[in-house]
């Protein structure tokens, strides 16, 4: 269906936090990655798309070049990218709910720390200068930023500075350094991010074929589809207490005069306390089953 020069290319972390979560992604999107002659790109044997397998740090660049069409990335190391290119062409499609992690602001356990001015002076350490940078800017502190590439955590016990400004999920790295975390200076997770130039007709189809599966994929990770029964006069209160879901279908239930099926797809997620609420309300033979695929 489509010629070998219209295929899109997508660039993925090769190792890492990022990179198994990428490849189920495009897996769950029925992308059949085949092997390529080397460990740097591989062909998708049913869709025009091949996957370039590269560090986090170069995808920025390869999308905002136009090496590749896609790239799934940490927010952050877009985010620190863009600030220092700020001609770069690209978009933000979607964020992928994965790789979630905090920049924050810590220092060794003891330390006073109050509020942003407690930086004014300080020397602090990180990977993303750029981002902090921003944050000591809209506060209007001045500090001395040390740039380094890894170890972050090290450099309030090295001497190296006084604060440092790194990626946390559970705290544990902190915790192991003697560290405390005192501010949030960005929220990331991983995203989408898609170059903006033109490209050809049967390109551009194919990038919206691959984006409307990926937004089905993501869609389902929430959603549930609901089937329950009750009474006609019950249906107003219960249609009302399914979390996200649009009109839902409702079925007459045979030999049951009054009685109906309700079904529903819920977009968001369906709690214990949901079911709770629906059954007060009077429904019954309730069931919450996965969505395997969807496409809206
Ligand atoms: P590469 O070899 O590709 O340069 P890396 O060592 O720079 O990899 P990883 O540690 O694999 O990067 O992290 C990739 C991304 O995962 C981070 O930029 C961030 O967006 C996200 N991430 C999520 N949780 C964490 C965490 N606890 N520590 C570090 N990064 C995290
Ligand atoms: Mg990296």
């Amino acid at each position: 269906m489509f010629a070998d020069t219209d295929r899109l290319h997508i660039a993925i972390q090769k190792n890492g936090r990022l990179a198994d979560y990428s490849r189920d992604l495009l897996r769950d999107a029925g992308m059949r990655v085949v092997k390529g002659v080397n460990d740097l790109a591989a062909r998708v044997e049913n869709f025009p798309l091949d996957l370039l397998f590269v560090r986090d740090d170069d995808i920025p660049t390869f999308v905002a070049d136009g090496v590749c069409d896609f790239g799934i990335v940490g927010g952050n190391v877009l985010e620190e990218f863009a600030l220092g290119t700020p001609d770069a062409k690209f978009e933000i499609v979607s964020r992928l709910g994965f790789g979630r992690c905090t920049l924050k602001i810590a220092g060794k356990d003891g330390v006073e720390y109050a509020s942003p001015a407690s930086l004014s002076g300080k020397r602090i350490a990180t990977s993303y200068p750029l981002i902090v940078n921003r944050f000591l800017a809209d506060a209007g502190v001045e500090s001395s930023i040390v740039t380094m590439n890894g170890a972050v955590e090290l450099a309030p016990r090295l001497g190296i500075a006084d604060f440092i400004c790194d990626i946390v999920s559970t705290g544990a790295t902190l915790d192991a350094n003697g560290l405390v975390a005192f501010d949030t200076v960005y929220e990331s997770e991983a995203v989408l991010v898609r170059a903006q130039r033109p490209v050809d007709a049967a390109k551009a189809a194919a990038a919206e074929q691959m984006l409307g599966r990926l937004e089905g994929v993501l869609a389902t990770k929430e959603a549930k589809y609901i089937m329950l029964n009750a009474g006609s006069e019950n249906l107003p209160a219960i249609t009302a207490l399914l979390p996200g879901a649009g009109a839902p279908t409702v079925l007459p239930l045979h030999g049951r005069p009054g009685q109906f099926a309700v079904h529903a797809v819920c977009q968001e997620s369906v709690f214990w306390e949901t079911l709770q609420k629906l059954k007060a309300a009077g429904a019954s033979a309730i069931l919450v089953v996965p969505i395997e695929k969807m496409m809206m």
